[in-house]
């Protein structure tokens, strides 16, 4: 009898499976239709340099208009990866997206650059450099203020063509960037082979600087890392002044989160940033005093 409620207890597992895999293969769908009636909205958000107020850069972020209703990428972009033509034809999407937006802002004087997160398979198809120089050729200007963002899952599953992929976008004038930086396996192997510019460290980690004695060490220890090896840093996920200030102290200028800005419309983070402040703390208008070391964790 418990063997026959184990089989009962199997078929349901097997049922919940093909729920999940038709919901998948549903979603799939759907993204694809998406993005043939143009239904994905794309938000900027703004990577400043904390010592000057500067804007450095932004990211753009893919969200998708679902039945009126704003989908933020946790709810798809995992499907999405899982098929390579639909995780290319985003990513051609916001390649052009992000190149004709550059050309719009150089042409209004804004020198930023504009980051595009590029799903692994994309990175690893020999296609992806391909749909680059076709972006490229539309918007020669945009080729020096590109940036891809990737993940080292790309590198997990294939550091040589990582690294040749990343070659050729660097050969063209693109920067790259390794995102959520720390929190994978072996990504000290990745800094010393692949040729990024910037590291992001991952909102994980900037989110326990304050309070965590151990996310304290492992960005200090990226960031000497990165200072050795000639990267940029950005810290991904700063949501007080504080943590931007002690971020600052220990080297890391760039700064990325909601405190500074949410991911916005185009229109509405460029007037964001005509009428953006930096906080007095970090461009050394006015000196903190609160902060000692003996606060540090
Ligand atoms: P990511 O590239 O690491 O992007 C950072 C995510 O953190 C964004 O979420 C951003 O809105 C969020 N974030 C920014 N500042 C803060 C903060 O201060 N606090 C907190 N808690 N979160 C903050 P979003 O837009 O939901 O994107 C999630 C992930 O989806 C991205 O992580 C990226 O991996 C992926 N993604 C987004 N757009 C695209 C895309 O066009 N293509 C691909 N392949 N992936 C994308
Ligand atoms: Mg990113
Ligand atoms: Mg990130
Ligand atoms: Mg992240």
């Amino acid at each position: 009898q418990a063997k026959d409620a184990g089989r009962g207890v199997h078929r349901l597992f097997e049922r919940d499976r093909e729920d999940h895999l038709q919901r998948i293969d549903l979603l799939q769908r759907e993204f694809l239709q998406a993005m043939a009636r143009d239904e994905l909205v794309l938000h900027y958000q703004p990577k400043v340099d904390m010592s000057t107020g500067e804007i450095w850069g932004v990211e753009v972020l893919v969200r998708w208009l679902r039945q009126g209703e704003l989908r933020m990428p946790a709810g798809f972009i995992e499907a999405v990866e899982q098929r390579a033509p639909l995780i290319r034809q985003l990513g051609r999407h916001m390649l052009e997206a992000a190149a004709s937006q550059i050309d719009h802002w150089l042409g209004t004087g804004r020198r930023w650059y504009v980051s595009v997160n590029i799903g692994a398979q994309h990175l690893l198809d020999p296609a992806f450099i391909e749909d680059v120089d076709e972006v490229l050729a539309r918007h020669p200007a945009a080729a020096a203020w590109l940036q891809i963002e990737v993940t080292e899952q790309a590198a997990l599953r294939d550091l040589e063509s990582t690294r040749r992929a990343l070659a050729a976008c660097r050969a063209r004038g693109l920067a790259v960037a390794l995102d959520d930086y720390g929190t994978g396996h072996a990504s000290l192997t990745y800094l010393q082979e692949l040729p990024a510019n910037q590291i992001k460290l991952d909102q994980r980690f900037v989110g326990r600087l304050l309070v965590e004695p151990r996310a304290l060490a492992i960005i200090a220890g990226t960031l000497t890392s990165a200072r050795l090896l000639d990267l940029d840093v950005v810290a991904e996920g700063v949501e007080s002044v504080e943590q931007g200030e002690l971020l600052l102290q220990l080297g890391c200028q760039v700064a990325q989160g909601y405190l500074i800005s949410h991911p916005l419309p185009a229109d509405a983070l460029t007037a964001w940033a005509d009428a953006w402040l930096p906080p007095p703390q970090w461009t050394g208008g006015e000196k903190s005093v609160w902060f000692t070391h003996e606060d540090l964790p």
